[in-house]
């Protein structure tokens, strides 16, 4: 389950929100800016609870059931997601379910009542009647028609005894009135549901599908292979293919359309016994991938079925994690300057799917918090090429990688290392990794929308360091660069180790741009402390500048006017004289 949002607005409901976080690993206590101090801020409750209601976030409010129930409101009449919503008084006196019966919502007001030592406000009939929500079964189970399921509900609550046919174990504590003669009856089974009116059915998702390899139609054959044994797809816990076919396209798409996950194992190809036609072969290889992969007892299925797929049957739900590898993922991401509303949402959701994170540690730091269940790889920032490698050593095992750098990861940063590692290795499991960049807030970007827009026109990023390429470079390209007018955010631009090139840097400029040039220097933009102060090329001097501070050049056209107490606006126009 994702680990529940624990949202408060106050410092007065911090006690009680870490109380109820020590009870969900992952869990992140998120505050109100301003008011409270907590892992994450918001600025705004109501846009906030939304988000997270829109991306299936548990959400425990401490606040008044009232505003929580108008916050979600707009979004209620969609029933694509329900996550549970809980309203808990901020003193931890009272726990009130609010949204979210079939995700469970009344498990985790015992669950938080418990924690608080209160009784949870349950107003569902069935859970006062049987104390557990029989349509909401656990992990590894599937209702098999929620409107089937309601109706068997309400024919119980109007007194009606059921008996229980199959595995039921999270029923055993449950106190339903049984009868082996009753009319209605619970089947756990992982055979399709034929619409009989009496039975609940519940599919234990114990069925594994394998293909042995590409193709168009994957989801419509494993539905075939289902359909010769009346297995319901609701069974299905996971789809293999071989290895080599990590990179397919049409095995995602596949996997997607059945609502599973999608896992990979590798088979010998020369145990596989010969064959009359196609299907069959494949039938035979998707047989091999099964042994190899899968660590529960089952049974192959056989079937007459054309079609070239092979389905293992357990007697317990299989857990997907457990069966082959999963493909890793590699996700280069941007943290932008610092601030979290400055890094873009596609960032923060690869760093929640995280399995293992690598950085250089300020910027791990940065990222956090993280989750005690995320491997944190911290790795001295010199020693990039390594670190990628490590990236997609960890990526090719399955693992859900995320490789952070400040600003944008493809300016001065990892993505270029990366893609660089993959294009030396010519290791075919690299090649297999999902790997994605997601761009950043570089601190060009940063530091100028703060000063206003001095890279309104034509600019250029360099940087200073010539730790990876020789200072005759940078000299001719500074050169140009002021030739040609173009404003100038300078990256790196001094260190202890490089401290004369800075002033060499402005001595060049100087040559061709007048005393009276903007400079705008940000340091530590997004940051706690940051400074921003415009002056001009005249002016500026190399100790006013250190290793965390971007230096913007104005070009002839880049202009100044005053901002009232708060100094100046800078910016570049649009046109040229
Ligand atoms: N990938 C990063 C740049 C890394 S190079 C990005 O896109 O922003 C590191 C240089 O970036 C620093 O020497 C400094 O010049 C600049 N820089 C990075 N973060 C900054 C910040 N928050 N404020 C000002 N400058 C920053």
């Amino acid at each position: 389950m994702t680990p529940p949002a624990i949202v408060i607005l106050g410092t007065g409901a911090l006690a009680t929100a870490r109380c109820i976080q020590a009870r969900y690993p992952g869990a992140q206590v998120h505050g109100l800016r301003g008011r409270v101090e907590a892992d994450i801020d918001y600025t705004e409750l109501a846009a906030h609870l939304c988000n997270l209601y829109a991306q299936g976030t548990p959400i425990v409010a401490l606040c008044a059931a009232g505003i929580v129930i108008r916050c979600v409101a707009p979004l209620l009449a969609d029933k694509g997601v329900e996550p549970p919503v809980l309203a808990v008084a901020e003193d931890g006196s009272a726990v009130v379910p609010l949204l979210g019966g079939l995700a469970g919502v009344n498990v985790m007001a015992r669950e938080i009542a418990a924690a608080l030592a209160v009784a949870p406000a349950i107003t569902t009939s069935v859970e006062l009647r049987f104390g557990a929500c029989v349509l909401n079964p656990p992990e590894g189970y599937a209702l098999a028609s929620l409107t089937q399921g309601k109706r068997f509900v309400s024919d119980m609550l109007a007194g009606e005894s059921t008996r229980i046919e199959g595995d039921a174990p999270w029923l055993d504590d449950v106190q339903l009135p049984r009868a082996s003669t009753a009319r209605l009856a619970i089947r756990v089974t992982p055979k399709a549901w034929d619409g009989g009116m009496d039975e609940l059915v519940i599919h234990p998702r114990s069925v594994v599908a394998a293909v042995s390899g590409a193709g168009e139609r994957i989801a419509e054959d494993v539905q075939t292979a289902l359909r010769a044994h009346e297995l319901a797809p609701l069974s299905l816990a996971a789809l293999l293919a071989p290895s080599e076919q990590m990179g397919d396209a049409a095995l995602a798409e596949a996997a997607h359309l059945l609502g599973v996950p999608l896992r990979f194992a590798d088979a010998a190809r020369d145990e596989i016994p010969e064959a009359a036609n196609r299907s069959q072969a494949d039938k035979r290889a998707a047989q091999r991938l099964l042994e190899a992969a899968l660590r529960v007892p089952y049974a192959t299925l056989q079937d007459d079925a054309n079609v070239g797929v092979a389905l293992a049957l357990s007697r317990v739900p299989v857990d997907p994690d457990t069966v082959g590898q999963a493909r890793g993922s590699l996700t280069v991401i941007g943290l932008g300057p610092g601030s979290a509303e400055l890094m873009v949402p596609a960032a923060r959701s690869a760093l929640s799917e995280a399995t293992d994170i690598l950085g250089y540690e300020t910027y791990v730091k940065m990222a956090g918090p993280l989750r005690a269940d995320q491997h944190v790889h911290c790795t001295d920032n010199r020693e990039e090429m390594q670190r990628a490698r490590h990236a997609f050593e960890l990526a090719s095992t399955g693992r859900a990688v995320v490789v952070v750098s400040s600003g944008d990861p493809g300016v001065f940063a990892m993505a270029a290392a990366v893609l660089e590692a993959l294009d030396t290795s010519g290791d075919p499991r690299w090649g297999a990794v999902a790997l994605e960049i997601v761009p950043g807030v570089s601190a060009a970007m940063a530091t100028a929308a703060q000063a206003g827009a001095p890279l309104g026109h034509d600019f250029c990023m360099l940087s200073l360091s010539d730790n990876l390429k020789p200072w005759s470079i940078i000299e001719t390209r500074l050169r140009h660069a002021a030739q040609a007018d173009l404003v100038m955010a300078f990256y790196n631009p001094i260190s202890r180790a490089r401290p004369w090139q800075l002033d060499k840097a402005l001595d060049i400029v100087r040559e061709y741009r007048a005393a009276e040039t903007k400079v705008v220097l940000g340091r530590d933009i997004g940051r706690p402390g940051s400074s921003l102060r415009s002056t001009t090329l005249g002016e500026l001097r190399s100790a006013e500048v250190d290793m965390r501070t971007m230096v913007i050049i104005g070009s002839s056209t880049t202009r100044g006017f005053t901002r009232g107490a708060q100094g100046e606006w800078v910016y570049t126009p649009r046109w040229y004289p």
